[in-house]
């Protein structure tokens, strides 16, 4: 099902609009629309605003972004929702000075729009109303030029000031972790990261409560799962860097030949664990992997008589890593190609393979350990990534 309202590509990005937008739109309509306007300019006018208030949020999310890129990380997408954007960034740099400079391109897009919209807002309002803040609260909802600077240059403030707000998943605990990654590891720099975020979701939420704000309890909430999701994938991926490639190979594992039928491989599979199994041609060269999807469609499709070359997955379409490869930076190579089977090639020879399933493995027996000794504070059964940039 396609949940998307709309999608385009613009500077070698995908954006893509969650349905759901057009629920604010139509709130924007309806709070403009009972405006002093009258409904229809008053709704139109809201609908506009609204498109505008996102064309912001989106250019903050570009910061992100082409900073990324600066660094050689790739954005998956942008998705813009009702509560706001979230940039997808095919990994989260470690190092402090690059995490500060992407998360910090963000609220300083927004600075630059509001210093740029506002000598246009003195010209044209002559210089007044721009600082009135109790004029501005009143004349808000009347249709003008005038009245959407204002509007633009001060959203464009609250959202540089509330995205810098010390809580994951929003820019600002990004920040904090970042600077704190300084002073201490990586993971302790998230754990305390996350507590201030913590912190400051049940303030919001408690504030939320009284005031009745009921926007401020669902971003207490987010703030408080995004916190515990970014925790969870910084401690995967420090459980997975302790390991090479070369430790998670299997070395007794089976290989098939290209001319071998599918009959045979359902025979191994009912005498052994194994469910990806390598396949050579006669020469012995690595020609692909047999995974057991693969085997499965193989099956259906065209019965157990088909060749093990015909149900193959090819070498060209699996991923290579060298054996000193740590296993973080493999699951991380997994998710980015969308294939769980990665190939670990030393200086041209193919050693082997190793499966997402190897490195769920790994990973839960390992973290197990580790969480034994309190090394790390994951409680996931399956390694988990997050690139998510509010
Ligand atoms: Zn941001």
């Amino acid at each position: 099902m396609n949940v998307n309202l709309a999608e385009f590509r613009l500077w070698g990005i995908d954006v893509k609009v969650h349905w759901s937008f057009v629920l604010v739109l139509a709130f924007g309509a309806f709070v403009y629309g009972a405006g002093p306007a009258g409904w229809v300019t008053g709704s139109l006018y809201g609908v506009l605003t609204i498109l505008l208030l996102f064309v912001c949020v989106t250019l903050h999310e570009y910061g992100h972004a082409l900073a990324a890129r600066r660094f050689g990380i790739g954005t998956r997408s942008i998705l813009l929702l009702p509560i706001g954007g979230v940039a997808n960034l095919e990994r989260i740099p470690e190092k402090p000075g690059q995490e500060i400079v992407i998360v910090a391109a963000g609220p300083l897009v927004n600075v630059v729009l509001a210093i740029l919209l506002l000598p246009v807002a003195l010209m044209v309002g002559d210089g007044v109303g721009v600082f009135n803040f109790n004029a501005m609260g009143a004349s808000i909802q009347n249709p003008g030029f005038f009245n959407l600077l204002v509007f633009l240059i001060s959203t464009n403030i609250l959202l540089a000031l509330f995205n810098l707000l010390p809580a994951f998943p929003l820019d600002g605990g990004r920040l904090l972790r970042a600077l704190l990654a300084y002073t201490m590891p990586y993971v302790r720099a998230t754990q305390t990261a996350v507590a201030v975020g913590r912190l400051l979701a049940v303030m919001m939420a408690i504030f939320g409560i009284f005031s009745g704000a009921i926007g401020l309890l669902l971003i207490a909430f987010f703030v408080y799962v995004g916190g515990s999701a970014e925790l969870e994938a910084v401690s995967s991926r420090a459980v997975l860097r302790q390991f090479r490639a070369r430790e998670a190979l299997t070395h007794n594992a089976v290989t098939l030949y290209t001319s071998e039928r599918l009959e045979r491989v359902m025979e191994l599979i009912m005498n052994s664990y194994q469910t990806d199994y390598p396949v050579r041609d006669l020469a012995g060269k690595f020609v692909g992997v047999l995974t057991r999807s693969r085997l499965i469609n193989a099956l259906r499709e065209s019965g157990p008589e088909t060749r093990v070359v015909d149900a193959m997955m090819p070498a060209s379409a699996i991923p290579h890593c060298s054996p000193d490869a740590d296993l973080a930076s493999v699951w991380e190579q997994m998710s980015q190609s969308g294939c769980r089977v990665v190939a670990i090639v030393d200086h041209g020879d193919v050693l082997g393979i190793i499966t997402s399933d190897d490195i769920s493995e790994v990973f839960q027996v390992m973290g197990a350990a580790m969480a034994n000794r309190s090394q790390s504070p994951t409680t996931s059964s399956e390694p988990t990534g997050t690139g998510d940039y509010a």
